[in-house]
């Protein structure tokens, strides 16, 4: 037979786009339309349907309308015709969508003229229905919040553009009203369009040899031949009789299986501000709470408790909906966590209080406690995470992130991902490699051959449905699924919950490979420092919320303190969300950032104000003395770890001039010398006798590099930016600091200005470095380099309850992608007897390098701190003007001093009039189990609850004391659940710790 394969794959094309697919609304109507533009922010619903009903003016099709991140609310007025009774009859609202960009742009929200949300309207999704059947003649009035967010991410993406704050983004119209028709909906020929896509698409995935894509070839032939080009509604039933054979032969047993999970991955601020996300949650819910009730077999996700949260506050008619479809199963509340957060960032206690919280609310207003971690788009994993998932009582976790990694490709889409301390977590990466399925025959053919653990599982998920403001899934893709449930040559698709996935997964593969470390993503390395005050806040944040806890708990304890409880939990839910994964890895458009250092500041002055009132508590009437406090996990002078002591007087170390104009700093333990140009050329360490700087080198060095990476500005930088380096040794003042004991070095370079302030403190083997940037550079990256001589094949970074470990080497091209990773408060390079620490109070990136040590053949390590960074898209103003910046070198360091310095670095004491001593709520006897939260049960119990974890990767034995009167120590999960009886013998509690284990403890309050 002659091969008219291409001829009939054109012939499809064509007919289905020129000739079907507009048959689906043969006829149509316009309607009345009229508009009314909010003056500024978005007004409530019952204002904007108020003054749409009151002042709207009249606006045409064709008409240009919204400002930026303006609100427009539209009337839509019109008659059914008569002529049209008993057809099914839609409005087609169409507000100058672009459906290439199915998120990203102006959108909707139908109400009914009682207020009550009809659905949203989405670049493919534009339809309401009006009736069916219709009787003819009825009137139709709806009304439209229209937002009209702004492009920014073009089809030339990451151009600087200033529509990314309301500020700066003008009042130039964004969009042109396209089409506001009432139409008749075939739905014969609609079955049709998805007939002829679902088996069009799955034929071009089929190999061009099998038997199978040519039966769908030639069905598809007597379709086309069995529609009338000028009756396609009359003619529609007849082409899909042509079609139902090869609709109906059953999947093969070995194929691949989908389950699909109705989504939509909306981000919680991005390209729009916190305010829009509120609403867009709220279009989706709508949408998805809409198709719920047309399509039975549907179920639909939604993760971030703050969304849900969002729409409960906000949306109550919409609310009420979604709870319906949620207590019908079917509106499943996913993950565990208040938002998708990064996970390299936040700290400790933050990453667990995502848990906490995220999981409190599901579980509070539903019932539901989720075992399974929803992150599909979380840039990069941090090897703490696997035990606080176990902690918070989840056990798997989904994300299809890693696939965009640009150097290595992961091995597995099933696994055990196994964490810092040996908890693994099953975990499933979609091969899908989407959390947008759309259902295309491409996607569902690239999940089945993609899956790496074939011929062992068979099960995978694929996240369907449009995010962030792309409406979540349409009747489109759900009447695409129901083909494809089990159909010859495609993997087949079941919709249901990630549960039931997880479930499946688990029981079909028993033995799945094993990943250990950290799920590094190579890609976004550059989110580890744009916009350094967003990421100084959040640190800040964190550290005040510890102390704010510690001290309300033991003023609460010791003095009747009433412990803000409300307070608390809501300031914890506010830098929670400012860790979602496109605001701490400063991705967001300036409106973000810029709102996200209001917000922050705000936060420091509230916690301020608790600790200061827990600490007044707590120190007595001011007597003239001073009382020191310590929320650090270590004693400090003399002042224990979460106590108070009376303040002491303080030594000093010296300072000596140096004939090259610099000055040596000695404090009896380690001597710095700083040269003319304000360079640390040694810092000796006096007991062991050894350098920390490597010879012929220069710590504290400030280099500049050109940083353009070729796409992604905010969220990458490309590894050719080291090609090119400025190190900046010009010194316009080099001079003693105000502090003794410390030297004030000034340097100019391009447009900015760099201020250091080096001090020696007395009794300390730490150099501090206090450097404040006035920053007004463009596309460059600034950092502060150490060469350290130490021979190190790997040095370790702080992370969640404890740190990771990563080569110093780039053997391999999964070491070599890894040339700019996360660090919490530390780094630390050693050889087995002597090592050197970099603490810091407010920087995540860094670079680990080797270089060969001049005058012998060893190595020395290099390492180099990012402190700024200054893309133009999204923000084209990143990271302009003033940062503060701490810093400290720790020579002879171990692992334990670092954890001991990091904490001292981020929580400075604290002096306060008073005379009282203040015992510490509970005192642990070994300085390697460190206590990361001391505060009153969420519960308000009036019980104690202390979390803390082994911190050096080794065993520990512990004795924790309780410094106040218990009735038992119960171990608890993260959610301050009991977890297993209290513990034997009482008080004292006796403690074994496994490596970086972690543990929290109920303490029940005795009298
Ligand atoms: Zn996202």
């Amino acid at each position: 037979m002659h091969d008219d394969r291409t001829l009939v794959e054109a012939r499809l094309k064509r007919v289905l786009e020129e000739r079907v697919r507009p048959a689906v609304h043969p006829e149509s109507v316009p309607l009345e339309v009229a508009v009314w533009t909010a003056p500024g922010e978005p007004v409530p619903v019952a204002e904007g349907l108020a003054a749409a009903s009151g002042a709207s003016a009249p606006i045409a099709v064709g008409d240009l309308w919204g400002a930026p991140w303006g609100t427009s609310w539209f009337t839509v007025t019109g008659t059914v015709p008569e002529r049209w009774a008993g057809r099914t009859v839609e409005a087609i609202l169409d507000l100058g969508f672009d459906e290439n960009m199915p998120g990203f742009q102006c959108e909707g929200l139908v109400y009914r003229p009682d207020g009550t949300p009809v659905k949203g309207l989405n670049p493919r999704n534009q339809w309401v229905r009006v009736g069916a059947p219709v009787e003819g003649g009825e009137e139709v009035r709806l009304h439209v919040e229209a937002a009209s967010n702004p492009v920014i991410l073009d089809y030339h993406p990451f151009l600087p553009t200033k529509l990314g704050d309301r500020e700066t983004a003008g009042t130039t119209p964004q969009y042109r009203l396209a089409r506001m028709d009432l139409a008749v909906f075939d739905e014969a020929v609609w079955q049709l369009v998805i007939d002829l896509e679902v088996l069009g698409e799955l034929m071009m995935e089929l190999p061009v040899e099998s038997a199978r894509r040519y039966e769908l070839l030639r069905a598809i032939g007597r379709a086309l031949d069995a529609i009338d080009l000028q009756d396609v509604g009359g003619t529609a039933e007849a082409a899909r009789a042509e079609l139902a054979g090869v609709l109906s032969a059953p999947a093969v047993p070995s194929a691949h299986r989908i389950s699909a999970v109705g989504h939509a991955h909306i981000d919680s601020a991005w390209l729009w501000p916190l305010r829009e996300t509120v609403r867009k949650v709220a279009r989706t819910a709508s949408n998805m709470t809409a198709l719920l009730r047309d399509e039975p077999d549907f179920v639909f996700v939604m993760s971030q408790a703050q969304q849900w949260a969002w729409i409960k506050e906000h949306r109550p008619e919409v609310w009420a909906e979604v709870t319906k479809a949620v207590a019908a199963g079917r509106f499943v509340p996913t993950g565990g966590m208040w938002v998708e957060s990064d996970t390299n960032m936040p700290g400790s206690e933050a990453m667990a209080r995502q848990f906490v919280h995220g999981k409190r609310f599901f579980i509070d207003e539903f019932g539901v406690d989720n075992d399974e971690v929803w992150l599909p788009d979380t840039f990069g994993f941090a090897a703490g995470l696997p035990q606080i998932i176990k902690a918070a009582g989840s056990r798997r976790l989904l994300t299809q992130k890693i696939s965009w990694s640009r150097t290595n490709t992961f091995p597995h889409h099933t696994f055990l991902w196994e964490g810092i301390d040996g908890t693994r977590i099953f975990t499933h990466f979609p091969p899908v490699d989407t959390y947008n399925c759309s259902m295309s025959g491409r996607e569902i053919a690239h999940a089945a051959a993609n899956f790496k653990d074939k011929g062992v599982a068979r099960h995978s998920l694929a996240p369907t449905g449009w995010g962030d403001g792309g409406g979540g899934t349409t009747r489109e893709m759900v009447a695409k699924a129901a083909r494809l449930r089990d159909l010859e040559g495609s993997a087949t698709v079941t919709w249901e919950t990630p549960s039931a996935f997880f479930d499946k997964a688990e029981a079909e593969y028993p033995h799945p490979p094993v990943w250990a470390g950290e799920l590094y993503l190579e890609l976004h390395r550059a989110t580890l420092t744009s916009q350094a005050r967003t990421k100084r806040g959040n640190r800040r944040s964190e550290s005040l919320l510890r102390e704010a806890e510690l001290w309300a708990a033991t003023a609460a304890v010791r003095a009747g303190f009433s412990y803000p409880y409300a307070q608390l939990d809501r300031i914890w839910k506010t830098v929670l969300l400012h860790q979602f994964h496109d605001i701490l890895p400063g991705s967001s458009i300036a409106w973000v950032h810029r709102e996200a250092e209001r917000t922050y500041a705000a936060v420091a002055e509230e916690l301020e104000s608790i600790i200061d009132a827990a600490q007044r508590a707590l120190a007595g009437p001011p007597s003239g003395g001073v009382v020191v406090f310590n929320s650090a996990p270590h004693t400090r002078a003399a002042v224990p770890a979460g106590g108070a002591a009376r303040a002491d007087g303080s030594g000093a170390s010296g300072r000596t001039a140096r004939e090259d104009g610099g000055h040596v700093l000695d404090n009896g333990l380690l001597r710095v010398e700083i040269d003319g140009r304000g360079l640390v050329v040694s810092a000796f360490d006096l007991a062991a006798e050894r350098e920390t700087v490597a010879p012929g080198q220069t710590a504290n060095l400030l280099q500049i590099h050109p940083d353009f990476p070729n796409m992604w500005d905010a969220w990458d930088v490309d590894e050719f930016y080291r090609n090119t380096v400025t190190d900046l040794v010009e010194a316009e003042e080099v001079a003693p600091g105000d502090e003794p004991g410390s030297v004030r070095v000034v340097r100019s370079f391009g447009a900015s200005t760099v201020t250091q302030v080096l001090t020696l403190p007395s009794g300390a083997k730490r150099l501090d470095i206090r450097t404040e940037v006035d920053w007004h550079e463009t596309e460059k990256f600034l950092k502060l380099a150490f060469p350290l001589d130490v021979h190190a094949e790997r040095y370790a970074s702080e992370s969640q309850y404890g740190h990771v470990y990563r080569p110093t080497h780039t053997n391999t091209s999964w070491e070599a992608a890894k040339f700019e990773a996360c660090n919490h408060r530390f780094v630390h390079v050693g050889e087995p007897d002597w090592g050197v620490a970099l603490v810091n109070d407010a920087t995540y990136g860094h670079d680990v390098t080797r270089t060969v040590r001049a005058g012998d053949s060893g190595t020395t390590t290099t390492v180099r701190i990012s402190l700024l960074r200054a893309p133009r898209f999204p923000d084209p103003e990143t990271d302009q003007g003033l940062h503060r910046f701490h810093h400290a070198l720790v020579p002879g360091a171990t692992i334990g001093d670092a954890v001991r310095e990091g904490h001292f670095a981020n929580l400075p004491e604290r002096r306060v009039p008073g005379d009282a001593e203040v015992a510490p709520l509970v005192t642990l006897d070994n300085d390697a189990v460190v206590v990361t939260a001391v505060k009153l049960a969420d519960d308000e119990s009036g019980d104690v609850i202390v979390r803390f974890h082994e911190s050096r990767g080794a065993r520990a034995r512990a004795t924790l004391t309780p410094n106040f009167p218990i009735s038992a120590a119960i171990p608890a999960d993260l959610l301050e659940r009991p977890l297993a009886d209290p513990h034997p013998g009482g008080e004292p509690v006796s403690l074994r710790l496994r490596p970086f284990e972690l543990v929290t403890l109920r303490l029940v309050r005795g009298r």
